[in-house]
């Protein structure tokens, strides 16, 4: 109860004007990802799809319910407050020490920058320090570009946790980490996740300036090209003064340039799908990348089941599955280092952002295993660059 106790008091102190806003899920027919434009256009927080069911999600003030009456609603629930096993961003700074502490042969943690707000961006290398390949192939995790996103740092952690666990009684665990990096970055926003926390538990962006910046729209590749990013700072995806103005942005940047990984894996909720680039248009990879790209991309959706038990995710375009994107990260790490980059969108629309804790974190972490995995398999195949 703790973290509750904590915004309970605060709530208290600043009186009435600061009672928790209250949101819901709301789900609306989608034939085709042209509907959705009309949804965005008015302003409203496309958070998800549902392919099976055609339907997006949207997420509602309280308070704007009633802009919405026109629309054909299916179905329409309150959003849960927020588990507290979830992880702030001080857990997860002490638990990448416990690790490192843990297994000091297996992982080096390393702050990849600073936030808006000043809080250390962590990262952790997982590999065998003494081993005698001196230049290891590397690949690159990170989660939570989006504060709300709670479920995808729990999957970072879990991959963590598994491969410095497994290390020593799986040998195909040790034959990854005696060859490879493995880099996790399980938390790129902690301002908007310690936002989420404390003031407003559907809160996206980081911080800056107060009205936050949507980190995955200030990539500065085709940044604000396509209308898939916002140029209102009021907008969930408001996409900053500039292209890669923000520090969180500039940090994830920065360690992929330096470290040049195969494979990028970025993780995001929800939908149940696999993204790959690019998302301003029809346009995808090209040849001779496509193939290889796009193989290991519907590959990769296979190995993931869903949550529900049934189906596996699928793969495309963000331009094809959903809406225009500009300044997302995947398309920079394609498009300005021939890193192949994949987005996957954890969970379904029915869990949305912050599914309750007990009932699916250790599903839906465990499903993911067979992602991460996969791509590991592949570290030794063929890739684009
Ligand atoms: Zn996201």
């Amino acid at each position: 109860m703790r973290k509750w106790l904590v915004l309970a008091s605060t709530l208290v102190l600043l009186g009435n004007h600061s009672a928790p806003l209250r949101y819901f899920y709301v789900e609306v027919p989608m034939n085709s990802p042209q509907d959705l434009a009309p949804l965005r256009a008015r302003g409203l927080d496309v958070a998800g799809i549902n392919l099976e069911r055609k339907t997006a999600s949207i997420v509602v003030q309280e308070n704007q319910l009633g802009q919405i009456r026109d629309l054909t609603i299916i179905s329409q629930r309150p959003v849960e407050r927020l588990d507290e096993e979830y992880k702030t961003p001080e857990e997860v700074e002490a638990t990448l020490i416990e690790v490192e502490k843990n297994f000091p042969q297996l992982v080096k943690r390393e702050s990849i920058g600073r936030s808006v707000e000043g809080r250390e961006i962590w990262a952790v290398a997982l590999t065998q320090k003494q081993s005698i390949n001196k230049s290891k192939k590397t690949m690159l995790i990170d989660a939570m570009h989006h504060a709300r996103e709670v479920m995808t740092t729990e999957v970072a952690l879990d991959m963590i946790d598994y491969l410095t666990s497994h290390y020593q009684t799986d040998s195909q665990v040790k034959e990854w980490l005696d060859n490879y990096e493995v880099w996790v970055v399980p938390m790129l926003n902690p301002d908007g996740n310690h936002r989420v926390w404390n003031e407003e538990n559907m809160w996206r962006k980081n911080t800056q300036g107060g009205h936050g910046v949507d980190v995955n729209r200030n990539y500065p590749y085709a940044w604000g090209s396509c209308n898939g990013s916002s140029g209102l700072k009021t907008s969930d995806t408001y996409r900053g003064h500039s292209a890669g103005s923000e520090p969180e942005t500039q940090a994830l940047m920065a360690l992929a340039k330096r470290i040049q990984p195969k494979f990028n894996l970025s993780y995001h909720s929800y939908s149940e799908i696999v993204i790959y680039p690019f998302g301003c248009s029809p346009e995808t990879i090209p040849a001779p990348d496509s193939k290889i790209y796009l193989d290991t991309g519907r590959e990769l959706a296979k190995k993931l089941v869903k949550d529900s038990g049934q189906g596996s995710y699928q793969s495309g375009t963000s331009y094809e599955l959903l809406y225009n994107v500009d300044g997302g990260s995947i398309d920079w790490m394609y498009g300005k280092e021939k890193i192949m980059a994949f987005v996957v969108e954890v969970n379904g629309t029915w869990q949305g952002f912050q599914p309750s804790y007990k009932k699916w974190r250790d599903v839906t972490v465990q499903r993911q295993r067979a992602g991460w995995m996969y791509l590991l398999e592949q570290m030794a195949a063929p890739g684009i660059k």
